[in-house]
């Protein structure tokens, strides 16, 4: 199992999942259950995310994904390649790691 993606909320990650088992890949969404603001928990492991079941999938799956991404409207949020926390679009550094995004 692989993480290929980390949704920031549920219906992404179900709309991720469809897409991926469009083209054969079988993939699961872990997290579901677990929705953001749990006290104790790190926040992002209260996101859900997307598994692929096979790691030779994973190739095709960050392809889908990542064209997923760029189809999203502009005003959409950039997420951070370090951590995958949602950033504004105009931010250069990561609000969260303070990477270059
Ligand atoms: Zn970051």
């Amino acid at each position: 199992m692989q993480r290929v993606f980390t949704a920031a909320h549920l219906p992404e990650a179900h709309l991720v999942r469809g897409l991926l088992a469009s083209v054969g890949i079988p993939a699961r969404v872990l997290n579901e259950y677990a929705p953001g603001g749990l006290g104790d928990l790190p926040a992002a492991s209260a996101y859900p995310e997307v598994w692929v079941e096979d790691e030779r999938d994973l190739l095709l799956a960050r392809k889908m994904i990542t064209s997923y991404e760029q189809d999203r409207p502009a005003a959409e949020a950039q997420r951070c390649p370090a951590c995958g926390e949602e950033n504004p679009r105009h931010f250069a550094v990561c609000w969260h790691c303070q990477k270059p995004l």
